[in-house]
């Protein structure tokens, strides 16, 4: 398929190691990889969705490994719609990072960009979890995040789900003149 009516950029951001490249992946291709780490980066994804019966075009951002230095540059963020905010529920420290990971959003991206907070490796045993789903949701709502959820990229769990959704608050948006499609 190659027309559509609408093309969104996303960006994946958080901690290396929580599973952005992962995520991104099962969404694009329906796989998952359990190496330790996907050494060819996967710089980029490509994804045709449908919002309300238009067609739109998802370009995904991924960091290919330089959040690890921290710098990831002003044209990674330039035009970004949706900003996915990914953390692992079985590393605190993830959690932690992510107010800094917040604010480099705000400071880089565009002020209507609409955010996602997720909490990856839901499948995890629960013996695992640093995290509580109640913790994460009461830090989106504090911190003016208008969507949260958690997911598995190894069992696809909420996958789909987060980048429809997130794509589904853009287009709104975009209908109400807030952004440009
Ligand atoms: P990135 O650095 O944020 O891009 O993280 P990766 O996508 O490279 O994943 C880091 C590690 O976490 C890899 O070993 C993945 O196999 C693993 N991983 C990623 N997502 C999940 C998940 O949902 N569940 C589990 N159990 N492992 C995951
Ligand atoms: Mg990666």
């Amino acid at each position: 398929m190659s027309s559509y009516n609408y093309i969104i950029k996303y960006i994946i951001v958080g901690d290396s190691g929580v599973g952005k490249s992962c995520l991104l992946l099962q969404f694009t291709d329906k796989q998952f990889y359990s190496g330790r780490e996907l050494t060819i980066g996967v710089e980029f994804g490509t994804k045709f969705i449908t919002v309300d019966d238009k067609q739109v075009k998802l370009q995904i951002w991924d960091t290919a490994g330089q959040e690890s230095f921290r710098s990831i540059t002003q044209s990674y963020y330039r035009g970004a719609a949706g900003a996915l905010l990914v953390y692992d529920i079985s590393r605190r420290e993830s959690f932690e990072h992510i107010p800094t990971w917040l604010a480099d959003v705000r400071k880089h991206a565009n002020p209507h960009t609409t955010i996602m907070l997720i909490g990856n490796k839901s499948d995890l045993d629960s013996r695992k979890r640093q995290v509580t789903t109640e913790e994460a949701k009461r830090f989106a709502e504090e911190n003016d995040i208008p969507l949260f959820m958690e997911t598995s990229a190894k069992s696809a769990e909420n996958v789909d789900e987060a980048f429809v959704k997130t794509a589904e608050k853009v287009y709104e948006k975009i209908r109400a003149g807030i952004f440009a499609g």
